[in-house]
């Protein structure tokens, strides 16, 4: 009798142990960890992998958290993708083109100077084949990249002094990532990329003597405009597209349902930065006059924009040169702007044209 309620008991642990390991397996809890390029209140950039993250655990009832490190946490504002590729980190949040010098076929997902807007570049990315060549681009280093947040048209620049010629432009120091970076080295200025957090001290100190950074929403509360107060219109940045990298092992290990969790998180919360940002640069134009009148507000003379054009399309022949991928990138975005761009002029051009 001792002997069969032993094996009984035996028995129905076995059974309850079995039926809790598949209860683990269902609700695992993935803990995450994300390394940004931005400071902890660098508005909005920080908001797209704050706002992601919540939804995440919020959808996900727990189940998959993320935690965001801000640059002063990790130290290494451009070492996002070597960390997400190495997996030090699980994702990250940062720009394509701050990793060029890496590898050239990741330039273009950020935007292209003269290239398309915002409207135009998320057609492209979801449904003019984009994600597909981003993937692509991506894939020789097990990272999967999403649109993370875009900024829209960026502002050309804050300088010292008035441009008035190419001439006026060389010699100067200037801080400018991605490809127009090279347009402006090709016109003659020192061109440097220094992470956001040092961009006033660098102005402040000499190490250069102009710099872009995004719009009037965010440059304003760096305070650029009280050592330099020209502000240039835009030709470099028509539509920033930040990203969000995930180490693809990772990604694949987790359970489909999660996986779709967080590319719609990843998606809302760039469309909200997107927004966000518009209302930022929105408010702060429109309190400009009265609140900085010092600020010069600037076009830069045809000369110049000749000279940046003819630069520009010069040094992408070069560029292209042996770089098939690169190539078909660019390709597939100057096809689909040439046909989006005149829905663009008949729609949005035309009507504020005719209403401003
Ligand atoms: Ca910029």
């Amino acid at each position: 009798m001792l002997k069969k309620t032993a094996k009984l008991l035996v028995t129905s642990s076995l059974v309850l142990g079995l039926a809790s390991t598949a209860a683990t397996a269902a609700e695992k809890v993935y803990k995450w960890k994300l390394a940004t390029t931005w400071g902890p209140t660098l508005h909005p950039f920080i908001d797209a992998p704050t706002n992601m993250a919540k939804m995440v655990e919020e959808m996900s009832d727990g189940q998959l958290q993320i935690r965001v490190d801000a640059s002063n946490k990790h130290k290494s504002a451009f070492g996002i993708f070597d960390m997400v590729k190495g997996g030090q980190y699980d994702m990250g949040h940062s720009a394509s083109y701050y990793w060029k010098g890496k590898d050239i076929n990741t330039l273009p997902f950020t935007t292209m100077p003269f290239g398309m807007t915002a409207p135009e570049q998320y057609a492209w990315f979801y449904y003019g084949g984009g994600m597909d060549l981003m993937k692509k681009a991506y894939a020789p280093h097990g990272v999967l990249s999403y649109p993370g947040g875009n900024t829209g048209n960026q502002m050309g620049g804050w300088f010292r002094k008035e441009i008035n010629s190419v001439e006026d432009l060389k010699g100067l120091k200037m801080r400018i990532p991605g490809f127009a970076g090279e347009v402006m080295a090709k016109l003659g200025l020192t061109v440097t990329n220094i992470a956001p957090g040092e961009l006033y001290t660098s102005l402040e100190r000499g190490t250069i003597d102009a710099l872009e950074w995004v719009g009037p929403g965010m440059d304003i509360k760096m305070g650029f405009h009280k050592i330099a107060p020209f502000y240039y219109t835009g030709w470099h940045e028509p539509a920033t597209e930040l990203q969000f990298l995930v180490n693809e092992k990772k990604f694949n290990k987790l359970p489909k349902h999660l996986q779709s969790i967080l590319v719609t998180a990843m998606r809302v919360s760039a469309y909200d930065m997107y927004i966000e940002n518009y209302d930022m640069s929105g408010t702060a134009w429109s309190q400009m006059e009265s609140e900085y009148p010092n600020i010069k507000i600037k076009t830069f003379p045809k000369e110049v924009m000749d000279a940046m054009k003819k630069a520009n399309d010069e040094l992408l022949v070069e560029m292209t040169k042996d770089q098939p991928l690169l190539k078909e990138v660019l390709d597939s975005q100057k096809a689909y702007m040439k046909k989006a761009r005149k829905w663009t002029e008949m729609s949005d051009y035309l009507f504020l044209k005719d209403n401003l």
